[in-house]
């Protein structure tokens, strides 16, 4: 049975992935950092594991994958979102958010390579954002951050592509999870307005796309897939 695991999977898009990996018949590890009981409901109701590790922090990662054994396929989600007008940003928001959102999907990719390029095989999807490609007022951090995932995505699929592992990503548009109740129902309405699908995304189309990405038969490497509903084109 091949096995994934998926960060940030307690809820929204990471346990939406959960959900359909399991059935498509993965073993599935959930991690996660504070929702422990989210975590465990949904390990319960699809037969998963769970561990609790904090992406940001190396050595919790370090743990994460040894705890793990073998991993075919890492689903890099957990993220973190903020609004901050940047010239009153702190240096401790700046680096929470490039910490959990960049540096936490080079902490868990650096720790579970070396398994992949002993076995000469394996696959990683990162989620990204359209946020990523196109910038967000008032959230240039976070589209920082979800620009870095894509440029770590294209330069380590060159990187490890000869070894057969191949590195995707996904870069939503705005889906209807926790992360977007800050928004307000104004800028939602909005957002719904200008995407020519006329919604919101829901996690399990988003899963999908990953899920595909994820495809160990697949020639796909080194790209970015936007479900964005034509919201950005
Ligand atoms: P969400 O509902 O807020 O879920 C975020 C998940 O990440 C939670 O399971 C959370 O678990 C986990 N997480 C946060 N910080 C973590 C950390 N330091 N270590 C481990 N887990 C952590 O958000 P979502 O909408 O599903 O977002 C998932 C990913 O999609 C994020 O990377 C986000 O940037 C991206 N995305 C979302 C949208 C959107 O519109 N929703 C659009 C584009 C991209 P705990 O509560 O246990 O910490």
């Amino acid at each position: 049975m091949k096995r994934v695991l998926i960060t940030g999977a307690s809820r929204g898009i990471g346990a939406a992935c959960a959900r359909v990996f399991a059935k498509s018949g993965y073993g599935v590890i959930i991690n996660y950092n504070y929702s422990e009981e989210e975590a465990l409901r949904l390990a319960e109701e699809i037969g998963a594991e769970t561990i609790r590790a904090d992406v940001s922090d190396s050595a919790q990662v370090a743990d994460m994958f040894k705890a793990a054994g073998e991993v075919d396929v890492l689903v890099n989600n957990a993220g973190i979102s903020g609004f901050y007008m940047l010239d009153a940003m702190s240096d401790d928001e700046w680096n929470r958010m490039i910490g959990v959102n960049l540096s936490g999907m080079f902490y868990c990719t650096r720790a579970v390579l070396p398994q992949m390029l002993r076995r000469k095989s394996g696959a990683i999807v990162n989620v990204s954002s359209m946020w990523g490609i196109c910038g967000a007022s008032c959230e240039a951090a976070y589209s920082a951050s979800k620009a870095g995932v894509i440029g770590l995505t294209k330069a380590l699929a060159k990187e490890v592509g000869p070894s057969g592992i191949r590195v995707n990503c996904v870069a939503p548009g705005a889906i209807d999870t926790e992360m977007n109740k800050k928004l307000g129902e104004e800028a939602i309405k909005e957002l719904c307005e200008e995407t020519p699908l006329g919604r919101l995304g829901r996690p399990e189309e988003v899963a999908a796309a990953i899920l595909f990405l994820a495809d160990d038969e697949g020639f796909i490497t080194g790209q970015v897939l936007s479900p964005n509903g034509g919201l950005i084109i």
